[in-house]
C-alpha cells in the first residue's frame, strides 16, 4: 500500500521572513517613500557593504540586473567573448547574450563544484594564443560555496582578465576567511525568493571600486545625464530597487548568520542521516571555506544505489516533498549549442557527471525538524526498494 500524501507541502527553499521587515516597509509607508531610491536603499547599500567589507554596493532589481551591469561596466559589447562557468543557472550567461557578446563554458572540478583552475588556464592559454582574450570571466559560486578564487583568481591576473563573482547563492559564506562575493573586480548578490536571504526580488552590485558603482546607478535610472531638462547621451536601464523592498533586505541581512547556521545545519543532519547509504555522496566543502550550505546537493549513483535520480524525485514529489535536479550545465543547454566548452581535463566533463547524478534536498531555514526527518525517510525507504531491486 502507498503512503496517504502528507498535506503540507514541504518547499525547496522558501522565503523565511525575520519578522523584523514589517517595521521597515511601515517606516516607508509612514514617510510615503515608495519609490525605487530612497532612505533604506542606501542603508541597504550601507550595511550590506559594509557587513561583507568592500567599499560601496549598488542595489537594483534582479542579480541578473547586477550582473548585467557588471558586464557593461567593463565594457563587454558585440563581438567580445566572456568566460563563464558551465554549471550554473542560465541567468548566469543571458546578460552575455544581452550585450551581444559570445559566451565560452569552462567545466566544474571535483573538489568545488566550481570553477575548475585547469579548464580555465587551458582556456586562456588558447585565447592569448588568438589574440581573444575575454573581457571578463564570471565565475559561480554555487550552492553556496565558494569557488577555488584564489587560484583563479592568480591565473585571470595573469592575462589582466577581471573578474566578475557571481555570488547570488554564496551570500554569507567565506573563502580564506574574506566573504564570498569579494574576491572579483565585481561581485552579484541576488536577494530573489528562494534565495538565503530575499527582498521577493532584488539584487545587488558590489565592489571597492566606487567610480564604477556610481556609473553603475546612473546606468541603472536610465542614464540621465546632469542636466535639468532630461537629456540622455547612453542607453540606460530602469534597475534599481525599490525602497520599500529595500526595508525588507536591511531586516533580513540582520539575520543572515542565523540563516547560515540554520541551513549548515540541515544539510549536517541530511549528511549524517544518508551518508551510509550505497551510491549516495554529499557536495564537499573546501578546507578553507565556509559554504552557506543555500541548497544541501548530493549525488546519486544509479548503478551502487539500484535508484535513479528521476525516480527518486517521483517518490519525493509523490510524498509532496520538492526536490529537483541540479542545474543543467550551460554548454548543454539548447540556447547555447554553439559555444565553446573547456572540460575539467581533456574528455573528462565534469559537471556532466553532477547533472546525471545530483538531486538538490529541501535546504530553507525555515524547515523543521519533522519535515526533515519525512524528507530523510522518504529517500531512505526508496533506497530500501532500490536495493532490494538490484539485489
Ligand atoms: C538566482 C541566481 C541568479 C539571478 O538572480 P536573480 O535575482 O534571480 O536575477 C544568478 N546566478 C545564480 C547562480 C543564481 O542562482
Amino acid at each position: 500500500m502507498p503512503n496517504p500524501v502528507p498535506a503540507k507541502r514541504i518547499f525547496l527553499s522558501p522565503p523565511h521572513m525575520s519578522g523584523g521587515e514589517l517595521s521597515y516597509i511601515q517606516e516607508a509607508f509612514d514617510t510615503n517613500w515608495i519609490a525605487p531610491l530612497g532612505p533604506n536603499v542606501d542603508a541597504f547599500e550601507r550595511e550590506l557593504a559594509e557587513q561583507v567589507g568592500v567599499r560601496g554596493a549598488a542595489a537594483v532589481s534582479s542579480g541578473t540586473a547586477a550582473l548585467h551591469l557588471a558586464l557593461k561596466l567593463l565594457g563587454v559589447g558585440p563581438g567580445d567573448t566572456v568566460f563563464c562557468s558551465s554549471f550554473t543557472f542560465i541567468a548566469s550567461a543571458n546578460p552575455i547574450q544581452y550585450e551581444g557578446a559570445t559566451p565560452v563554458f569552462i567545466d566544474s572540478e571535483p573538489d568545488s563544484w566550481n570553477m575548475s583552475p585547469a579548464a580555465l588556464a587551458r582556456a586562456l592559454w588558447d585565447a592569448d594564443r588568438l589574440g581573444r582574450l575575454p573581457k571578463a570571466v564570471i565565475v559561480v559560486n554555487l550552492y553556496g560555496q565558494s569557488a577555488k578564487m584564489l587560484e583563479l583568481k592568480a591565473l585571470c591576473d595573469r592575462y589582466g582578465v577581471p573578474i566578475i563573482e557571481d555570488a547570488a547563492e554564496s551570500l554569507g559564506s567565506t573563502y580564506e576567511g574574506k566573504p564570498s562575493g569579494t574576491f572579483g573586480h565585481f561581485g552579484v548578490y541576488s536577494f530573489n525568493g528562494n534565495k538565503i536571504i530575499t527582498t521577493s526580488g532584488g539584487g545587488m552590485l558590489v565592489s571597492d571600486d566606487t567610480v564604477a558603482l556610481e556609473r553603475a546607478r546612473f546606468l541603472a535610472t536610465q542614464a540621465r545625464d546632469p542636466a535639468p531638462h532630461y537629456q540622455h547621451s547612453t542607453v540606460g536601464y530602469n534597475y534599481r530597487m525599490s525602497n520599500v523592498l529595500a526595508g525588507i533586505g536591511r531586516a533580513q541581512l540582520e539575520v543572515l548568520e542565523e540563516r547560515v547556521r540554520a541551513r549548515r545545519l540541515i544539510f549536517a543532519t541530511y549528511a549524517s542521516e544518508l551518508e551510509d547509504l550505497p551510491g549516495i555522496s554529499f557536495m564537499p566543502e573546501l578546507a578553507e571555506g565556509r559554504s552557506n550550505r543555500w541548497l544541501t546537493v548530493m549525488t546519486v549513483n544509479a548503478q551502487e544505489s539500484g535508484v535513479s535520480v528521476a525516480s527518486l524525485l517521483r517518490s519525493l514529489a509523490e510524498q509532496n516533498i520538492e526536490a529537483r535536479p541540479v542545474w543543467k550545465p550551460l554548454h548543454l543547454q539548447p540556447l547555447f549549442l554553439e559555444a565553446a566548452y573547456y572540460s575539467h581535463a581533456p574528455g573528462e566533463s565534469f559537471c556532466e557527471k553532477l547533472f546525471a547524478e545530483g538531486i538538490c534536498l529541501p535546504s530553507g531555514s525555515s524547515l523543521t525538524e519533522e519535515e526533515q526527518a519525512r524528507v530523510i525517510s522518504c529517500v531512505r525507504e526508496q533506497m530500501k526498494r532500490g536495493i532490494a531491486v538490484s539485489a
